[in-house]
This record gives structure tokens, C-alpha cells and sequence, in this order.
């Protein structure tokens, strides 16, 4: 199939980078958000991150202005009417996904594919909300999208083969590595990360050791990039709640059971870099 035009949904950390990724690789995309305002933040990161390539002489700023010319703003679902792929990356909540994937069902063309950037949420379950289950497929990027290069793509029960084997050729016109995987809670990167990064909560929580000292031993013993505490603020604190409850509830095993402390920073507002505090404040 050939795609040219792609929506992405959701202007946040990761659609931004993901429309960025996609304007970079030529295709025309729609940045879609509920307000304008949303849109725009979404636009401001990729131009900060496009300038700062402009600086380091990786890019031109002739390239730049072709790349922000490749985006469009969108606040109106309406605009899908001329896509041939959605990336849908708006919040991490069941309810909120199927709902607009049978919106964007009804919507858009009949040919589009419909893809989820979820980080763990089963995609057959959002599939069945559209009467195309094997144009939805899992295409879960990592964060920051435009440094990071692998996109685990997740085959729903009904994902067609030709579909599936769309998405791993755009995957790759993206620079990117495509790995395929089958629907389970949390695909294979989260349910190994988040455990982890769930774990270290409850490592803070019952006083084992300060959060400086828990991301410590996980960089210079594990020779991990950063601690799991200062990759749970980048994810952000509500995101891994979700997923962690997408596991103990998919599993229906315990061992999955979210700690309260990040229920608490959820509940206080305290989401991690994207609001300025997480376990560790940002200016
Ligand atoms: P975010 O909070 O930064 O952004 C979400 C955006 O979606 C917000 O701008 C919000 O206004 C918008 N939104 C909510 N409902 C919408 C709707 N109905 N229509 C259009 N826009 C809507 O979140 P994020 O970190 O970018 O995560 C987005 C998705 O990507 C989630 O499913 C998350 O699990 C997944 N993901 C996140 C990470 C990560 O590290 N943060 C990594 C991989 C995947």
C-alpha cells in the first residue's frame, strides 16, 4: 500500500516525535490534539528539536522548513478524511482509545490503516471497537522518538498479514528497526521495564534507600543509561501507573499490583518531567 498522508493523534511527548519522524522521512502529516493550544506545544518541541540539528549542522534550515512544512495543525477529526495511516498516541486509557478509534473508524477511508502507539493496552480489545480489526495494528515507539530506534509493532488476533507488512516497511522509510510481537499485556518491553521501574518505587517506599541512591546502583552496577526512578519521571509517573494496572489486570496476577507511592504521585499531580515534579523536581 502506499502511504503518503498520515494523522498522528495526540500532540504530546510522543506524537509530537512522532510526527516529527514522520515529516523527516517526507510524509505529509496531521498534528491532531483537542485544542489548538495542544497542537502547538506539540509543534514548538519539533521545531526546538529541529533548531538544535540546525545548530550542530546536521540539518539545513532550508531542510528544517521543509520538514515544518510536511505538518499541518488538526483539532478536528473530521481532517482524517484524506489519510492513509492514523498513529494514535493521545493518553493511556482504554476508554479514551476505543472511543477514538471508532470515531476515526467511521471517518476515515476505508483503506487506512489504524495504528496505536499504546506502551501496553491489548489491541485486539481496541481493534473491536472499529469493523476494520485487521487494518489496527501496535506500533509502540520509544521515548525520545526521534533518538530512539526501535518500534516493537504488535499484531492484533486480526491484523492481516499485508498490513502488518505495511507498517514494518514505513517502520523502516522512518530510520527505524521494526520488531514484531504478539498481542500480550504490555508486548515485551513493558512487561519486563515496568516491573522494574515498579519495583524501584517500592524500593523508595519501604525505605530501603533514597532515590538518589536507588538510580545509583541501577546506572553504575547495572549499567543502565539512567536510573529507574529518573525513567519513570521521563515516562511520566501517570503513564507507568497505567500500564502497571494494564498488567495486573491482563495477568490478574499480583505480582503486578501498582506501589501506592506512584498511585499517590499520580494522585497529587506528579507526573514527572512533562509537570515540572516527579521523585525529582525540573526547572
Ligand atoms: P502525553 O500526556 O504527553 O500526551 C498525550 C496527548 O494526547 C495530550 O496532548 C492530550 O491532550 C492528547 N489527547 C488526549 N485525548 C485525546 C483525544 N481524544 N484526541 C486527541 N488528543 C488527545 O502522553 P505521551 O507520553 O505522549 O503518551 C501517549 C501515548 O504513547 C500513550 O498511549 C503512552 O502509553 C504511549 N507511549 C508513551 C511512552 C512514554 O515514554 N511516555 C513511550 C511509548 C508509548
Amino acid at each position: 500500500m502506499n502511504v503518503k498522508n498520515i494523522m498522528v493523534i495526540g500532540a504530546g511527548q510522543m506524537g509530537s516525535g512522532i510526527a516529527q519522524v514522520c515529516a523527516q522521512a517526507g510524509y505529509s502529516v496531521l498534528l491532531n490534539d483537542l485544542k489548538a493550544e495542544f497542537v502547538d506545544r506539540g509543534l514548538g518541541v519539533i521545531k526546538k528539536n529541529l533548531s538544535r540539528q540546525v545548530e550542530k549542522e546536521r540539518m539545513t534550515a532550508e531542510e528544517m522548513e521543509t520538514v515544518l512544512g510536511n505538518v499541518t495543525a488538526s483539532t478536528d477529526l473530521q481532517d482524517v478524511k484524506n489519510v492513509d495511516l492514523v498513529i494514535e498516541a493521545a493518553v493511556e486509557n482504554m476508554d479514551i482509545k476505543t472511543k477514538i478509534f471508532s470515531q476515526l473508524d467511521e471517518l476515515a477511508p476505508e483503506h487506512a490503516i489504524l495504528a496505536s502507539n499504546t506502551s501496553s493496552l491489548p489491541i485486539t480489545e481496541i481493534a473491536a471497537a472499529t469493523n476494520r480489526p485487521e487494518k489496527v495494528i501496535g506500533m509502540h515507539f520509544m521515548n525520545p522518538v526521534p533518538v530512539m530506534k526501535l518500534v516493537e509493532i504488535i499484531r492484533g488476533l486480526a491484523t492481516a498479514d499485508e498490513v502488518y507488512q505495511t507498517i514494518e516497511d514505513i517502520t523502516k522509510t522512518l530510520k527505524k528497526v521494526p520488531v514484531e510481537v504478539n498481542d500480550f499485556p504490555g508486548f515485551v518491553s513493558n512487561r519486563i521495564l515496568m516491573p522494574m521501574i515498579n519495583e524501584a518505587v517500592y524500593t523508595l517506599y519501604e525505605g530501603v534507600a533514597s532515590k538518589e541512591a536507588i538510580d545509583e546502583v541501577m546506572k553504575l552496577g547495572m549499567n543502565h543509561p539512567m536510573g529507574p526512578l529518573t525513567l519513570a519521571d521521563f515516562i511520566g509517573l501517570d503513564t507507568c501507573l497505567y500500564i502497571m494496572e494494564t498488567l495486573h489486570e491482563g495477568f490478574g496476577d499480583d505480582k503486578y499490583r501498582p506501589c501506592p507511592l506512584l498511585r499517590k504521585y499520580v494522585k497529587a499531580g506528579w507526573l514527572g518531567k512533562k509537570t515540572g515534579r516527579g521523585f525529582y523536581v525540573y526547572e
